[in-house]
Formats: C-alpha cells, structure tokens, sequence
C-alpha cells in the first residue's frame, strides 16, 4: 500500500516573529519551485500560531489547499478551566491548527509526561478534529539492554487502550531519543526493524493499521534523509533541527514520496 509521506518541521522553542517569517517565505518559495509529493507541516511555539496561520492564508495554490500544514508541539489533556499555562485542544482548532504531537520525549523527560497523559492528549486533540503525531522512542540505556521493542509498543499501547479504534485517526512518530538533537542516526535498517514492529501492532489494534503514516525523528537531515524515507514503513519524518534551515528542510521535502 501507497502512503504519502509527511514531513513535518518541530521548531522546538526557537525562533522569533522576524525569523520566522524569513523561514516561511524562503520555504514556501522553495515549494513553488518544486511543488512536493509529500505533505509539509511545521510544528511551531504556541505564540506563533497566529503568524504562521496568517502566512499560511496567503500561500494557498490555485486549488485553496494551504501548502503548508500548521501543527502544534504539545495539546492538553484537559478539555477547558482553571489550569494555567494549558493549551486546549479547541483553542488550537482556532488557529487552523491540524498537527499536534504528543509525547515528545522532551516533554517525557523534562515535564514528567507519562503514557498516559499522552494517551489523553491524544484523546483531546482527535476530539477536537486534530491529527495528533504520537512520538515514542527509547533511550540509549533501554536500546543498549534490549529493550527497545518493549518500550516502544508499550508507549504505543497506552495510546491504542484509551482510544480504541479511533487510532487509525493519528500519525506515529518513532524518535530514538538517543538520536534527537545528537546527529547520531538511526541506520535506516534500524529504524525499519522498529517500524515494523509498531506497524504489526497498529495492524493489531484496527483494521486500520496498513495507512497509518509513522514518521521517523532524530537528527534526519538533508544528506541522510532519502535513504531513511526509502524504506517501507518510513512514511516521513518529523524534523527538529534541520526544519529551521531552509534549504535543508527543503532537501528533506524534495527526498519524501
Ligand atoms: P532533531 O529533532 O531532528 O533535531 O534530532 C527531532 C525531534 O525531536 O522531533
């Protein structure tokens, strides 16, 4: 089966409204060059929304499709009320928001997410008509003691248990969280083997299974990423720190099916 691939940008917290607005506008020249064959998005800080959402108004092609997708790095597990500093999903609805990852390990590691709290995000942003892109991964440590599958459909589990069949809605990324931010790659052997698995288990878990997109993330670069998307379970990439270099993310573009 035929998936089209996504490649999606996580601009992490970087950027700026000038720098932002620089990025966009040499990408999207760029998409007009070469019109890609993959879906685009980019995932940017929540203040941002309003400015890439704008952009994207002005960017639509002869059709009225928006060329490139706006996506969120983070929804709550609470619909609405007194929890500061939250973003629901139905306020990111409101900026045309169609991604929204869940469970980033940045988030896992630093903010104390567990699985599930990312299997109620993902409840809140399917809810809410918001594709959400569920990361998993292993550490370095779990990879080395051969736990990578364990850990990788257990995090996947918690998100099929509380969401049943409405899984076939979501994007899966798998994030080796030894190879985010560090320029160590996964071979593209490696992360295949890990895709198949997660993609036995979507199989598993809805008829459903065979269209679901799983992304791959961690240090996929202009050089690297062709060979990474050849594989067949590979059906993207989610993009961290090669998103906010405009000819690399476009290299990544061009190299996506
Ligand atoms: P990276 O980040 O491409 O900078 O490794 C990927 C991610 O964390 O989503």
């Amino acid at each position: 089966m035929t998936r089209k691939q996504l490649i999606a940008g996580n601009w992490k917290m970087n950027g700026s409204l000038a720098a932002n607005q620089q990025l966009l506008d040499e990408v999207l020249a760029g998409m007009q060059t070469a019109a890609p064959r993959c879906d685009v998005a980019v995932c940017v800080p929540a203040p941002y929304l309003a400015q890439v959402q704008a952009y994207q108004d002005r960017s639509r092609d002869a059709s009225g499709r928006a060329r490139l997708d706006l996506g969120a790095q983070d929804v709550s597990m609470h619909e609405a009320g007194a929890y500061t500093g939250e973003v629901s999903a139905n306020m990111l609805r409101d900026f045309g928001v169609r991604y929204a990852i869940a469970g980033h390990s940045e988030r896992r590691q630093y903010q104390g997410e567990t699985d599930v709290h990312v299997a109620l995000k993902v409840k809140r942003a399917l809810a809410a008509g918001i594709t959400p892109i569920v990361c998993v991964g292993e550490t370095l440590r779990e990879r080395e003691e051969g736990m990578t599958e364990f850990i990788v459909k257990r995090q996947l589990s918690a998100v099929i248990h509380l969401n049943g069949h409405c899984i076939s809605e979501i994007v899966v990324a798998y994030e080796p969280v030894w190879a985010i931010g560090t320029g160590k790659t996964a071979t593209p052997a490696e992360a295949q083997a890990v895709h198949a698995v997660l993609r036995a288990q979507l199989k598993a878990a809805t008829e459903h299974g065979e269209r679901i997109p799983i992304l791959y993330g961690g240090s996929m670069n202009a050089a690297n990423a062709a060979e990474l998307l050849a594989q067949p379970d590979i059906d993207g990439g989610l993009i961290g720190g090669a998103s906010l270099k405009a000819p690399d993310f476009l290299k990544i573009i061009a190299s996506a099916a």
